[in-house]
């Protein structure tokens, strides 16, 4: 089911947040020299305009491939009255429950960055979560219908400087939380072995590891000293501990975008250790001089752009989806299982992903969309998850032997990887004859998924 609330056609009227005092305001999205911009006006402190990306194509492209799910929260919380972005608590205004939920462990950390989303360290008083609080939380998580969340984020700060974080990944684990990750500078997991393999015991998945560059003039200027030695034995430490690293580079126009193809070129290197990159874009907010703004801002597109400049793995206006793009296979499973699983109602042009499949023996990447219609095949899996949801009694089985028929890999753009023709759709039946309420893994095929968030 293809998107009926996102309509490819600029400009339109929507609303935003004032920079200077947070009121919501009128805004227009509109086009203007092949790039896509937004103007907002506030009675007080009159009109702001950004770019919201770079280019007008790209941004249609995420739009049109957007894929619906509404499926409101059963029982929001939040103060009666208020809403997002005033307050929320999970308010009645999303659209869905959520994938996944972050929680602040503390504000304290062990790095002292010159650039920090966080404001670790300088706010004046410590921020540390005690166990009672955090079980409070895990049991308004669980609570959250018509499904509880399948993966919890710890952040920060720096999570793991809070002396309960092992007890903390336990708790969350034994609450029925299936996949846990931690947001890291990777220090303790450099330092210590052990403390790597104490944290996969109790339950720990994944490392979603701060990683700006392969050089350390980049950690210089971004974390005020060289850190590349140090991230190189985190992935190590972490990968023996049996879990997986998400590279995390945040991405600053004339700081680190010259090194977008080479991080995307480390992590082919090291499949086995590396699971995705999820890129994040500066997050340039508050009141700012334009000129500066738009000097330093870089948008998805941008970040497209480069990767297929730099390392050629991925094609900018062909190879990028929307995170709903997997809404199909949710629909699927949720049809086949007779279980609720979270649905990916991310704003289309907020997070996009693209899936590269790696050749293990070449270690050449191929985007997946280069030897798969993907929009095809997602319709196709629409039907399939309509079918079985109209007759009940379908196995699991028998819709595991239906999928392959949803589409075959094509050689249309040359050559697929090795293997890419015969352990796509079993893959696929893997993941789905695995699913349990509350296991879903954040890609459906192995290989490494490069994904941009877009703060705007
Ligand atoms: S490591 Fe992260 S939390 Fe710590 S100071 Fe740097 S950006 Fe902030
Ligand atoms: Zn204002």
């Amino acid at each position: 089911m293809v998107s009926a609330a996102f309509s490819e056609a600029l400009p339109y009227a929507t609303r935003s947040v004032c920079p200077v005092c947070r009121e919501v305001v009128a805004a227009e999205v509109y086009e203007e020299g092949g790039q896509v911009w937004m103007r907002k006006t506030c009675a007080a402190h009159g009109e702001c305009r950004d770019v919201l990306s770079s280019d007008a194509a790209f941004f249609r492209r995420l739009r049109r491939e957007h894929r619906d799910a509404p499926v409101p929260v059963a029982n929001p919380g939040g103060r009666a009255g208020l809403h997002c972005p005033q307050a929320c608590g999970l308010c009645g205004r999303h659209v869905s429950s959520p994938v996944m939920v972050n929680i602040d462990l503390t504000n304290r950390c062990n790095l002292n960055c010159p650039i920090c989303f966080a404001n670790a360290n300088v706010v004046g008083r410590v921020y540390d979560l005690s166990l009672t609080q955090l079980d409070r939380m895990l049991e308004q998580i669980m609570a959250l219908r018509p499904q509880p969340p399948s993966c919890v984020q710890f952040a920060g700060g720096e999570p793991t400087v809070h002396r309960d974080f092992i007890e903390a990944v336990r708790r969350t684990r034994a609450a029925g939380i299936g996949y846990i990750e931690v947001a890291s500078n990777g220090l303790r997991f450099a330092q210590s072995l052990e403390f790597c393999q104490a944290a996969s015991e109790a339950g720990l998945n994944q490392v979603y590891l701060q990683f700006d560059g392969v050089t350390d003039d980049v950690y210089v200027q971004c974390r005020g000293r060289p850190l590349l030695e140090m991230k190189l034995r985190a992935i190590e430490n972490i990968a023996r501990a049996n879990m997986r690293t998400v590279l995390v580079p945040t991405v600053v126009r004339g700081l680190n975008d010259r090194q977008v193809g080479d991080i995307v070129r480390f992590a082919l290197r090291h499949a086995d250790a590396v699971s995705a990159i999820s890129w994040q874009p500066v997050a340039i907010t508050g009141r700012i001089a334009e000129q500066r703004r738009l000097e330093m801002r870089y948008t998805i597109a941008d970040l497209a752009r480069d990767i297929e400049e730099q390392s050629g793995v991925a094609r900018m206006h062909g190879d990028w989806y929307p995170f709903s793009i997997v809404q199909p296979f949710i629909r699927l499973m949720e049809a086949a299982t007779k279980q609720r699983y979270p649905h990916y109602s991310c704003h289309p042009n907020c997070g996009c992903a693209t899936y590269l499949v790696v050749d293990k023996q070449t270690g050449q990447a191929k985007a997946l969309s280069q030897f798969l219609d993907v929009a095809e095949i997602m319709d196709r899996v629409d039907h399939l998850a309509d079918r079985t949801a109209r007759h009940p009694w379908t196995t699991r089985l028998s819709v595991m032997q239906a999928m392959p028929r949803c589409g075959s890999i094509s050689t249309r753009t040359g050559r697929p990887p090795a293997g890419a023709s015969t352990s796509f759709w079993p893959s696929c039946r893997a993941f789905l004859r695995s699913a349990s309420s509350r296991q879903t893994r954040p890609c459906i095929w192995p290989g490494c998924v490069p994904s941009g968030m877009a703060r705007c």
